[in-house]
């Protein structure tokens, strides 16, 4: 027996990917996670909270001072208001939180509008809360918001926009002008946004994420979702939190109770602690994975890759079109770990239709001497398949 939503969802092309980098003894750049930036401070705060106690469960909406860490962090860095007792929810995860939100929110039959490339649960799990995902494609290079494409997918069954911002595979970070035509949208149509923002604090070259709940017309219908994995490099821990207003939090927290209710305590206070650290951290922060992005971005294309641009997250995006003959981009990523050592994630992972097949990306939270290590093997890759530049 198995419910039909994952009779063909198989294993997630993230896991399929690490798998393949440990059979392989190949360097992983295809699952996103950090490796070296762990914030110290914040995992000693973990340590201390778990000696301290207590062991047994939080509150369901999170510890108070998590959920006023988020507040407070939502007015000094996004200059938005937040009432810590009504308008925050402490989940295991931004995962656990979208379902949340879904669940919580959404009737069988509703359409939400979710823009390609999508990180691959967000379709999965609106299915499983019977709405209909209505993909919307964002075009490479320049990822611009195709405002035609989404007034043309809007129907009276419409009910949200599924906003991933900065975005996930791309690093596009969504601009002022383009939150303003979503935030008209939310009103014109009656639609709520559900925001994914967990890579809020993960930009480059001075450009800055803004949250579309910071903008005050959308600020009744949007909720924007945040990881701690993510600012402070600890994706193990699952801790998430959810900001917005009290009317469409309050079902997105009943779903919550009947998910996993509540979230480790030690690591909800180290959250709290590494929310109020000050700009020293987050600016740190945003400069090394920086300067890792360079590394690997100057790298690739000295070795005559044909890298994308990227001003945030983790990824950058390699254009394989004049490497790939077959136009399979997951049968390239396998053939690089075996051939190269290097591990990849293919694009079309974040396409309903698998049919965008031009793009991998690469993970660059990682020590530069790694990022070095893999820049060899794929040079010697390219010099075995005759390809070097
Ligand atoms: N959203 C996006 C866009 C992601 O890339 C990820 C992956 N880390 C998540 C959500 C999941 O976050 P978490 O680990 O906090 O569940
Ligand atoms: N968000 C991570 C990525 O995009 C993966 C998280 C996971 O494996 N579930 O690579």
């Amino acid at each position: 027996m198995v419910n039909s939503v994952f009779r063909d969802t198989g294993t997630s092309v993230f896991e399929t990917m690490s798998r393949l980098a440990a059979g392989h003894g190949a360097i992983n750049l295809g699952q996103g996670f950090p490796e070296g930036i762990e914030a110290t401070e914040v995992i000693a705060a973990a340590e201390r909270a778990l000696h301290a106690g207590p062991h047994q469960y939080p509150a369901t909406l999170g510890l108070p001072v998590l959920r006023q860490a988020v507040a407070e962090a939502n007015r000094r860095f996004w200059n938005i208001d937040v009432d810590w007792e009504t308008e925050v929810l402490v989940t295991s995860g931004a995962t656990e939180a979208l379902a949340d939100c879904f669940f919580g929110l959404l009737e069988p039959g509703d359409e939400v509008l979710v823009f390609q490339p999508a990180y691959d649960c967000y379709g999965v799990l609106l299915r499983r809360a019977g709405a209909v995902p209505v993909p919307v494609r964002l075009e490479p290079p320049h990822w611009e918001l195709p405002r035609q494409r989404i007034l043309d997918a809007i129907t009276p069954r419409t009910r949200a926009i599924l906003l991933n911002t900065p975005m996930n595979p791309n690093g596009k970070i969504f601009s002022r002008d383009e939150l303003s035509f979503l935030a008209g949208l939310l009103e014109r149509y009656d639609l709520i946004a559900i925001c994914d923002e967990v890579y809020e604090h993960l930009t480059f070259d001075g450009q800055a994420h803004r949250p579309l709940l910071a903008l005050p017309e959308a600020r009744d219908r949007c909720l924007r979702i945040g990881s701690a994995g993510k600012t402070f490099s600890v994706t193990g821990w699952k801790v998430g939190y959810v900001t917005g207003g009290a009317k469409l939090l309050g079902p997105v927290s009943r779903a919550h109770q009947y998910l996993t209710f509540t979230t480790p305590p030690h690591l909800q206070s180290a959250v709290a602690f590494g929310l109020g650290l000050d700009d020293g951290y987050f600016r740190g922060l945003q400069d090394t994975l920086q300067r890792h992005r360079d590394v690997l971005a100057a790298g690739l294309r000295d070795l005559g890759f044909r890298v994308l641009d990227c001003a945030s997250t983790y990824f950058l995006c390699v254009d394989i079109r004049d490497l790939d003959r077959e136009g399979d981009d997951f049968a390239f990523c396998r053939r690089l770990v075996v051939e190269s050592g290097v591990a990849a994630v293919p694009v079309s992972s974040f396409y309903a239709e698998r049919d965008m097949n031009a793009l991998i990306r690469l993970c660059f939270a990682k020590p530069p001497p790694l990022l070095h290590d893999a820049l060899g093997r794929l040079a010697d890759w390219r010099e075995r398949a005759g390809l070097a530049a």
